[in-house]
């Protein structure tokens, strides 16, 4: 269902967009530059997913937004703790005097902890803090048919990692002699909430819900992770492990060679083998080992990669 896509060259900064099945928008995870990022993936995203506002993380915001400008969207950013500054910020350094109103605005959603997020809207010409609430909720993001949640990871300063999950899918199968009709609903609902002694009336027939619901089986919903800079430890590592386990694909920093340990602990990050190690904990399908520093050649990139890999297997 999600089909995530790396559009930043190795020798450029991270920058993550998701297409979904049967969606007309899209959904960027991190600004970093991204040449490969085209004016149209810019102009059909509905929300942009930011961890932390390092500038490899927030210096592509400008473009998006200059494509952005004009499409009438409200598009949502999720971030850190102070991006409703920081995007004001930015967007306020820029001359306004000829936009016109509704051109595009930005709903910011502020994670200020576990649960809990502030919500602000910025709208041209002014971009002044408007609707400015408190939203308690584990969801910082909810679509049709998928939500997003996320977990503060420590990099010094708050990095927040995203878990994309579709809802788990009901399928009906009905036995032979079953016509469908209002309650199946029933069924389903009864299925969904675990309720077995339900009454059941089909075609003149009763029955207790729990001896129909062999007629149903639960599809669990794709999952998929965005797993930014965090410093390799316990705590990091716990919370990862909490929101994590059993996804289906997580992209997940490795910015370190193993060989650069000390620097991976100096400036609070991960480096391969302990990116490795994590996603075998967390039991991840389909780890994918991104962001790596700039000062790497494509020679240690794949031995970068293999050592990922090692710790992982
Ligand atoms: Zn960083
Ligand atoms: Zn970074």
């Amino acid at each position: 269902m999600f089909k995530p896509q790396v559009v930043s060259a190795d020798d450029e900064d991270i920058c993550i967009l998701i297409k979904v099945d049967n969606h007309s928008n899209n959904y960027i995870c991190e600004c970093g530059e991204a040449k490969r990022l085209s004016v149209k993936d810019c102009q059909n995203t509905k929300a942009i997913f930011i961890s932390h506002t390092h500038i490899d993380h927030f210096a592509n915001f400008d473009t998006i937004l200059r494509h952005q400008i004009g499409t009438q969207k409200n598009v949502i950013i999720v971030g850190p703790m102070g991006i409703i500054d920081q995007v004001q910020n930015r967007i306020k350094s820029y001359c306004w005097n000829l936009i016109e109103e509704g051109a595009i605005s930005y709903e910011i959603r502020e994670i200020q902890e576990a649960g809990n997020y502030t919500s602000a809207l910025l709208r041209p010409p002014l971009w002044l803090k408007e609707q400015v609430k408190e939203i308690n909720s584990e969801v910082v993001f909810v679509e049709n048919d998928f939500d997003v949640k996320c977990v503060i990871l420590d990099h010094k300063t708050d990095s927040i990692a995203y878990l994309f999950k579709a809802f788990d899918r009901i399928k009906v199968e009905l036995n032979e002699g079953f016509q469908g009709g209002k309650w199946v609903k029933k069924l389903i609902t009864a299925y969904e909430e675990g309720l077995n002694d339900v009454l059941i009336e089909v075609e003149g027939m009763t029955y207790l819900s729990k001896d129909l619901f062999s007629m149903l089986s639960k599809t669990k919903g794709e999952t998929l992770g965005i797993i930014m800079d965090h410093a390799a430890s316990e705590a990091n590592h716990d919370a990862i492990l909490a929101l994590f386990s059993e996804c289906d694909q997580v992209y997940i920093e490795c910015f370190y060679k193993d060989e650069d340990k000390d620097l991976a602990i100096k400036n609070h990050h991960s480096f391969a083998t302990k990116s490795g190690e994590i996603s075998k904990r967390c039991n991840i399908k389909c780890p994918v080992p991104v962001h790596f520093s700039r000062k790497y050649s494509d020679e240690d990139i794949v031995q970068l990669i293999s050592q990922f890999n090692r710790a992982r297997s």
